[in-house]
């Protein structure tokens, strides 16, 4: 691909809009074009600030919050009386007075979704090091669907003595991999198995909680983004980073170039926490 024909697809690229395959394209070009990465960087960098813009101009009041609340009581009221004495409630149908509230409160719900998707939790600003190839949330889905795909893996593990891991992964990792005990939660070690998350080794380690299965990756963090469609919370002064994807809950950290990732079907605070555990 030409820097003219990346140039021009570089819009929906940052938008993850692109067909996979133009994906895999752009980012090939991307990993070996400085002048094509820069100006990622500054689409990124413009559409963050632009988003905050407008996020910022959408944020619902308390007034107004409020005044919505306060008509949603009284059409609640209204509607509990109506149905008392409307025929059209009693033949099953929705009467006007009991519409109108349900299009209000998906408007609120509009808003809230819009509030949830923050801007301010959007990929790793310009200036980091995080590899270009991987920034994007379209990027970060296809990591999320590739943790999962791991973890539910059932193959057999590459190392079971915990001792030979370092020796083992680090070498293709290009980060030490430390066994976690994960003894504080009770975890029954499984073994580890060196695979590929966005094309980059990573190891998988796999455990065992109250019988739910835990896996904590480690990997090289300049590989990846922590970003949206993640949400960035702090635990003991530490950013982490967790979502959903196919029922199994994910959090993800970085730790001074040390990527953590821990798939499970615990729930997310589990996650959360289970991977700010890891140093
Ligand atoms: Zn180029």
């Amino acid at each position: 691909m030409t820097c003219r024909r990346v140039g021009a697809l570089l819009e929906a690229y940052a938008d993850g809009e692109l067909e996979a395959e133009a994906v895999l394209d752009v980012e090939a070009h991307l990993a070996d074009c400085n002048g094509c990465s820069s100006r990622l960087q500054l689409e990124h960098a413009v559409k963050k600030s632009l988003r905050r813009q407008v996020y910022a101009e959408a944020q619902p009041n308390d007034a107004f919050r409020e005044r919505i609340l306060a008509s949603f009581r009284a059409e609640a009221e209204r509607t509990a009386v109506a149905n008392l004495d409307e025929p059209s409630h009693r033949s099953g149908m929705l009467s006007w007075s009991s519409i109108v509230p349900l299009a209000a409160a998906a408007a609120m719900a509009l808003l809230w979704s819009a509030k949830v998707s923050d801007p301010k939790q959007s990929a790793k600003t310009p200036g980091n090091k995080t590899t270009i190839a991987s920034v994007g949330p379209a990027s970060v889905e296809q990591m999320l669907e590739e943790l999962v795909d791991r973890h539910i893996d059932r193959s057999k593990p590459d190392v079971t003595e915990p001792a030979l891991l370092l020796e083992r992964m680090e070498p293709e990792v290009g980060v030490p991999v430390h066994f976690p005990s994960l003894a504080q939660y009770g975890a029954r070690w499984q073994g580890g198995k060196l695979v590929k998350i966005r094309q980059e080794p990573t190891a998988s380690l796999k455990f065992l909680v109250d019988g739910h299965r835990v896996t904590v990756y480690v990997f090289n963090s300049e590989h990846f983004a922590l970003g949206s469609p993640l949400k960035r919370r702090v635990i003991g002064d530490e950013p982490v980073y967790t979502g959903w994807k196919r029922g199994y809950s994910i959090a993800t950290a970085d730790r001074h170039g040390i990527g953590y990732a821990v798939a499970t079907d615990l729930g997310e605070d589990e996650g959360a926490e289970i991977v700010a555990s890891l140093h």
